[in-house]
C-alpha cells in the first residue's frame, strides 16, 4: 500500500500546491485523484516517484518511507504515463516499449519479446512495430504509453491525464482497455484525470480534490457526495 501521510508541498514561489493530503491508496486497485486545474493532482502523483520532494509530511510504500530506498529503484517499480505519451521520437514503437526492459540489462531478443507481448496486451496491431511515433494516431501513441510503463512489470502505475488529449470515442476504448489490464494484471494504479464522469468511470476509491491541494472526499464512487 501507498500511505500518504499528511504531506504539503509549498513550491519555492510559494504557492501551496497540496495542502496537509493523507490518503490511503490500496493495492490492486485503480485510486483516481480528480478536481479542477490546479488543484494539486500532479504535484501529489509526482511526490509518489520523488520528481517533487514533499516540504512536509512524507510517503510510504508497504510501510517503509519512499526516501529510504534509492530513487531508481523507486523509478524502476512504478511505470508512468504521461498526455502526450512522452515517446521516444527516434524509435520504433517495438523499441520504445523494449526500452525499460534492455535498460535493466534483458537481451535484445528478449526485450522485444516482452515488447510484442505487450502490444497485443494493449490492443496495438503487430504491424505497427517498425512504425514511428508520428505515424500513430493519438490514442494508439497512448497505448505504446501504457504498454511501455508496463514493459518492467512494476506493481504500481502512475498516470496523469493519460486520455485527457484524444478524443472520445478513442478515450473510452483506452479507458475500457485500461480497466481490462488493470482486472488482468492487478496492478496498483493512481490515475490523475479532471475529468469526474472519467474518475468516476476508473476509479475503485476516488480521490476529489479542491482548490489549495485540500482532499474533499475519499470514496468508492457510489459514496461520493455530489457537492
Ligand atoms: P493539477 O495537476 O491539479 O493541475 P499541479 O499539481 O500541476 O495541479 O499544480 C498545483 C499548483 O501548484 C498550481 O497552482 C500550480 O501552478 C502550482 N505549481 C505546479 N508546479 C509548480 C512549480 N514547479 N513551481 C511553482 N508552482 C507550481
Ligand atoms: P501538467 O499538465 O503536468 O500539469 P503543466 O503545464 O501544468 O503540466 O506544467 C508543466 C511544468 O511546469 C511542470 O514541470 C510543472 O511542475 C511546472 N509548473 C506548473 N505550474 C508552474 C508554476 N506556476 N510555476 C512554475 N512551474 C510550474
Amino acid at each position: 500500500m501507498i500511505r500518504i501521510d499528511a504531506v504539503t508541498k509549498r513550491y519555492d514561489d510559494g504557492t501551496v500546491a497540496v495542502d496537509r493530503l493523507s490518503l490511503d491508496i490500496p493495492d490492486g486497485a485503480i485510486t483516481v485523484l480528480v478536481g479542477p486545474s490546479g488543484c494539486g493532482k500532479t504535484t501529489t502523483l509526482r511526490m509518489i516517484n520523488r520528481m517533487v520532494e514533499p516540504t512536509e509530511g512524507g510517503i510510504l510504500l508497504d510501510g517503509a518511507d519512499i526516501r529510504q530506498q534509492p530513487v531508481n529503484s523507486l523509478r524502476r517499480s512504478m511505470g508512468y504515463v504521461i498526455q502526450n505519451a512522452g515517446l521516444f521520437q527516434h524509435r520504433t514503437i517495438l523499441d520504445n516499449i523494449a526500452t525499460v526492459p534492455r535498460l535493466l540489462g534483458w537481451s535484445k531478443q528478449k526485450a522485444r519479446g516482452r515488447a510484442a507481448e505487450l502490444m497485443e496486451r494493449v490492443g496495438l496491431d503487430a504491424s505497427l512495430a517498425k512504425r514511428y511515433p508520428y505515424q500513430l494516431s493519438g490514442g494508439q501513441q497512448q497505448r505504446v504509453g501504457v504498454a511501455r510503463a508496463l514493459a518492467a512489470d512494476p506493481p504500481v502505475l502512475l498516470m496523469d491525464e493519460p486520455f485527457s488529449a484524444v478524443d472520445p470515442v478513442v478515450r473510452k476504448g483506452l479507458q475500457d482497455e485500461l480497466l481490462r489490464i488493470q482486472d488482468e494484471l492487478g496492478k496498483t494504479i493512481v490515475f490523475v484525470t479532471h475529468d469526474i464522469d472519467e474518475a468516476i468511470k476508473l476509479g475503485t476509491m476516488v480521490a476529489v480534490l479542491r482548490e489549495g491541494g485540500r482532499l474533499a472526499q475519499f470514496a468508492p464512487p457510489a459514496e461520493l457526495l455530489s457537492a
